[in-house]
């Protein structure tokens, strides 16, 4: 049962830390995809929210108008802590509502979601001069995905959303996020992807916070024949993860793709 409430912000963009954007934008608090290792349920923090992330969602409605003349050639991301296609935007059109007016500025803008929603904005994307659309997606097994990110869109639909984006000459790329250790099979999804989209995003997985003990508890249940390797790369997780990084340089140092890799947070290597 998710609660929904509309609050006012007096300010929608928020300045980021992260390495590629400047802005982010988070038109929603809370997320109804349920992904089971969601790093975003430390804004629970910030809200009075009894209920458990995943149950509430709070749609942003913010009481002034975008200063559009002030984000020039800023980079801004939609979104970083919630997914702005959450299966509610249907309705609610909070993101659609900010693309619109984002779309009379020379941002550049990029979207990222895990939701096909985000063909229904395919006219205000295609008003913008300067966007892209990323797509995060760790499996190609929507078995495992329906574990993993329950509400979010089956992976045959995602697949979808880079073919029919590229056929309207919008640029996308893939954020590999995250990668779980022995079940993203990164090698398949780059051969299936290809040249769909303009780069690859590689992000690690990391086991902080509450979702730590969530993981390993699915692991153990649903590949009990990794569960001790989990708990290994979890104790001491820089060799595997370098490992992992190398597989990936290599394969595409036998392709003409690009790509990103965010491991551990504190390293980017770009190409
Ligand atoms: S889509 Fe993103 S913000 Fe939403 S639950 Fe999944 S990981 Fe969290």
């Amino acid at each position: 049962m998710l609660t929904v409430q509309h609050i006012s912000t007096k300010e929608i963009l928020t300045k980021s830390k992260l390495p590629d954007a400047d802005f982010v934008i988070n038109p929603y608090v809370g997320c109804p995809h349920r992904c089971i290792y969601c790093y975003a349920e430390f804004m629970k923090r910030f809200t009075n929210h009894k209920e458990t992330w995943g149950e509430f969602l709070d749609v942003k409605q913010c009481s002034k108008k975008l200063n559009t003349a002030n984000l020039s050639q800023k980079t801004i991301l939609i979104s970083s802590v919630t997914d702005p296609y959450n299966p509610y935007e249907a309705k609610f059109k909070a993101t659609r509502n900010i693309l619109n007016e984002l779309a009379e500025s020379d941002a550049r803008v990029e979207i990222l979601t895990k939701s096909s929603l985000v063909l229904r904005d395919i006219d205000i994307i295609k008003r913008f001069n300067n966007i892209k659309v990323g797509i995060s997606l760790n499996t190609l097994d929507d078995k495992l995905r329906r574990h993993l990110e329950p509400a979010a869109s089956p992976i045959k639909e995602r697949l979808k959303v880079l073919q029919v984006l590229k056929q309207e000459g919008i640029e996308t790329y893939l954020f590999v996020s995250p990668m779980f250790p022995e079940l993203t099979d990164f090698k398949a999804i780059v051969d299936c992807i290809g040249d769909t989209v303009s780069y690859y995003c590689f992000e690690n997985l990391n086991l902080r916070g509450g979702y730590k003990e969530r993981i390993l508890k699915f692991i153990s249940q649903y590949r009990p024949d990794l569960k001790s390797l989990y708990f290994d790369i979890y104790n001491n997780n820089m060799p595997y993860w370098e490992k992992v990084k190398n597989d990936i340089e290599e394969e595409f140092s036998k392709n003409n793709l690009k790509h990103k890799i965010y491991f551990y947070h504190d390293k980017i290597k770009k190409k």
